[in-house]
């Protein structure tokens, strides 16, 4: 590594070698994606390993998924960083699969593909008026308050109305409405979006409502997560008496289930005791036995959310390995009164997206694999897979566990990779290009690529706008915002590069200075460019400029 000035310039090896390595792309660079990264290179000491994300930011879900206020859930990305400056690895951000590469280019490209890019769209209710105004998917309020950059400007509306009804009891749910009911001053000492905290402290939400389409005891939260919703300073807690009676089969499965005891002890205890609220005091309602049936539009704005109406449902049959609810249809029995409910969050699950070129069981919304291999066509009955295709996380298994659960699906993924290295379906024999091949298409296509040294420099920004205010971090939330720091710190294209290296050494070059090192990335073309660009921009009779390999 040699160092010319404030910037840092890393020599790399690119072309091929007698023995190449063996080169591996995973997409998606959050926990399922940094944990396969990390288990491929301590398992393969030959192997190069490039993880792309579509966001200039690393770490998926823990950067955009985890609560603002479960701080201790984020130091993995301690380990995640180690794995992206280990030598045979490299981050690349800013590179979305499907637009800035094809899956068909990647596998050219590499020796295999890791398909780890999460979950990044809903699951829908299927029921009338969901695309009404105030209606969002609790993944896009999520990504609005922890800053990522797609749903900066999501703005929901929290003045208008009192009362926010959230579907669904799952974790994901309980972060939604814990942000919504806790005190402000508390989240501002958290790493949350400022545009978030400063909307939630002028909110007018005092009443959430948590809908279940099952039982108290089938609820899909965990414990410790509902223990913090319900430990919130002077929240009233109410659940109908009614619906925390239980039937011997709710009795049997919590003697099966530890969790769901435990859950169900939790709600029966919650509930305060009677006695008048005082003003401004909030409320959480758990609702169960309830499934949305239509969302009706407001009698005073046109296209808005007014109310909802619920069906009762009652628990009946075994499907998919769980009590199942059945619906009374058009037995309306209760809806939120359209004159206040202008607040829905539906939390229903995330939902993985296709991509051209690749299996997709759209029922499920995964790839089909076995154990992380893709597979071909699931329909057939001889199971063929993708060679040198791979999938990890949510992409594989479907929106469900929490970190520590994608260590578990890596490890599988690297089994298959490591069976299929020790047969001989993965070899470096006939070499690929790999990340010199990716950077010169991406260059080719102006794509401004940040690498893990540029994220570095939007984390230390981000720390030091946090430490201004107190906070961990004031995240960079606009595309723009991002990619200007990664601008004005020496990253994206080539071309923007020597640009920026141009402007900073312009007096050096007016000097009688001759000798320039200037070194770039190792491509043939872009080499031949840096150096023309440079001849032509420095006045002088006879320069001498020698260019080399480097990131920026
Ligand atoms: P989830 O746990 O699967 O919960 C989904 C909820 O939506 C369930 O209550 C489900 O009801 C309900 N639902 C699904 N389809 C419905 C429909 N058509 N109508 C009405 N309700 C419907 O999913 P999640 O909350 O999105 O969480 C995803 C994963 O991330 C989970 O494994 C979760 O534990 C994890 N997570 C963990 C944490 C943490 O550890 N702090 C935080 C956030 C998320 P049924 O139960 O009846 O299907």
């Amino acid at each position: 590594m040699a160092s010319i000035g404030k910037f840092r310039w890393i020599t790399r090896r690119f072309t091929t070698h007698p023995s190449a390595p063996l080169r591996i792309c995973v997409v998606g660079s959050g926990p399922a994606g940094f944990y396969t990264a990390e288990k491929i290179l301590k398992a393969h000491e030959k192997v190069e390993v490039d993880v792309i994300d579509r966001l200039p930011t690393p770490f998926g879900l823990v950067r955009s998924g985890v609560a603002p206020d479960h701080p201790e859930t984020k130091i993995v990305t301690n380990q995640f960083s180690r794995v992206a400056r280990n030598e045979r690895c490299s981050f690349f951000g800013n590179v979305c699969l499907g637009s800035s590469v094809t899956l068909p280019e990647l596998r050219e490209m590499y020796n295999a593909v890791v398909l780890a890019y999460g979950a990044e769209s809903d699951r829908s209710l299927g029921i009338p008026g969901e695309e009404l105004a105030g209606i969002y998917a609790a993944r896009e309020f999520v990504w609005w308050y922890n800053g990522h950059p797609d749903c900066r400007n999501l703005d929901p509306d929290l003045k208008s109305t009192d009362t926010a009804v959230i579907f669904g009891q799952g974790n994901v749910a309980l972060d939604v409405a814990r942000i919504l009911l806790r005190p402000t001053a508390e989240l501002a000492r958290t790493d949350i979006a400022s545009h978030a905290l400063a909307a939630l402290e002028e909110s007018s939400i005092r009443k959430v409502y948590l809908v279940g389409r099952r039982g108290p005891v089938q609820a899909a939260c965990t414990a410790k997560e509902l223990r913090e919703v319900l430990g919130i300073k002077d929240l009233r807690i109410h659940i109908q008496p009614a619906d925390l009676v239980t039937t011997p089969v709710d009795e049997i499965e919590m003697k099966n289930n530890r969790i769901r005891k435990r859950v169900y002890e939790l709600l029966s205890k919650a509930v305060t005791p009677a006695h008048a609220p005082h003003p401004g005091q909030r409320e959480l309602h758990f609702v169960f036995f309830r499934k949305p049936d239509k969302f009706l539009e407001s009698n005073d704005r046109s296209g808005h959310l007014g109310g909802v109406q619920l069906e009762k449902t009652i628990l009946k049959g075994f499907g998919d390995g769980k009590w199942m609810g059945t619906y009374f249809h058009n037995n309306v029995t209760s809806f939120f009164n359209s004159e206040v409910q202008r607040l829905s969050l539906k939390s229903i699950g995330y939902k993985s997206i296709a991509i051209d070129g690749l299996p997709f069981d759209s029922k499920k919304g995964i790839v089909p694999n076995i154990g992380g291999r893709v597979l071909a066509d699931a329909s057939k009955d001889h199971m063929q897979y993708e060679t040198g295709l791979y999938v990890c996380g949510w992409l594989k298994r479907g929106p469900t566990g929490i970190i520590g659960t994608n260590l578990y699906c890596a490890e599988e993924t690297l089994s298959c990779i490591s069976d299929d290295v020790d047969k001989g379906v993965l070899t470096s024999n006939s070499p690929k290009p790999g990340r010199d091949g990716l950077l010169q298409l991406l260059d080719s296509r102006n794509t401004r690529v940040v690498t893990f040294d540029a994220w570095e420099k939007i984390d230390a920004e981000e720390k030091r706008r946090g430490n201004l205010k107190n906070k961990p971090r004031e995240k960079l939330t606009m595309w723009e915002e991002l990619l200007k720091v990664v601008r004005e710190r020496l990253s994206g294209t080539p071309t923007d590069r020597y640009a920026y290296i141009l402007e900073k050494f312009q007096a050096e070059l007016q000097t009688e200075y001759i000798q320039i090192v200037i070194l770039v990335q190792g491509f043939d073309h872009a080499l031949a460019r840096c150096q023309r660009i440079f001849t032509n921009s420095i006045h002088h009779p006879e320069p001498r400029i020698l260019v080399g390999n480097c990131y920026g």
